[in-house]
């Protein structure tokens, strides 16, 4: 089964992904968290991808396409995949049809995370990540046990550079500008399923499995 998770930023698509790995068989995909470890580790995709992220723009298609299809040689149809923040745009979308046909699969269905805007910025501007883990907490509605420190493993929790203000302004510009189309793309192929998802993440989560065939 290949699954897309489709929707703003902030919209809670990696917290629920993160779930649905965690119960079930399928392996998170996550982009943003790949390109943030090519970051942190200095390689050359890390070197391109840096100035894009930090002000909330788009990295280059060829460079996160290059990145999935990496992983989707290596793992294969057998494995189960939940791409959560890919594709962004048409061109990449194109790309991972051609690339699940080239391994004899393709996609089962695309949930789009329907949510506001203001909903959006209030849980990206209080979003804190784990420096270790990559798990995200919020100021206000999931606030650590201990001030700053991850509940999971002990690390240090920081403001991403792009959960800052111009930048999450630059973010909702992109996602509005190219990845929006996605949403009517997916929706004449009769692939998409909405859940709703301003609202409490065990609700989102019950939602979620079921437009994916999971009870
Ligand atoms: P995310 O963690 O999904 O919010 O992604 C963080 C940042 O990584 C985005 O703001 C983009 O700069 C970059 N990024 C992640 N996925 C993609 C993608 N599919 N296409 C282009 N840029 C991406």
């Amino acid at each position: 089964m290949k699954i897309v998770l489709l929707g703003p930023p902030g919209a809670g698509k990696g917290t629920q992904a993160a779930r649905l790995a965690q119960d079930t068989k399928y392996e998170h995909l996550s982009t943003g968290e790949m390109l943030r470890r090519a970051v942190k580790s200095g390689s050359e995709i890390g070197i391109r991808a840096e100035s894009f992220m930090k002000n909330g723009g788009l990295v280059p298609d060829e460079v996160v396409i290059g990145i999935i299809e990496d992983r989707l040689k290596s793992d294969g149809a057998e494995v189960s995949h939940i791409f959560d923040g890919f594709p962004r745009t048409v061109t990449q979308a194109e790309a991972l049809e051609e690339m699940l046909g080239r391994i004899d699969s393709g996609l089962d269905r695309v949930v789009y995370f329907d949510v506001p805007e203001e909903v959006v910025v209030e849980r990206l501007s209080g979003r804190r990540t784990c420096s270790k883990c990559g798990a995200n907490f919020h100021e206000k509605f999931v606030p650590p046990k201990k001030e700053n420190i991850c509940d999971k493993c002990g690390g240090g929790l920081y403001q991403r550079d792009d959960d800052k203000p111009e930048s999450i302004r630059n973010r909702l510009a992109s996602y509005k500008a190219l990845t929006s189309e996605l949403i009517e793309y997916y929706d004449k192929k009769k692939m998409l399923g909405r859940v709703a998802a301003d609202r409490e993440p065990e609700s989102i989560y019950a939602d979620l499995k079921k437009t994916i065939g999971l009870n």
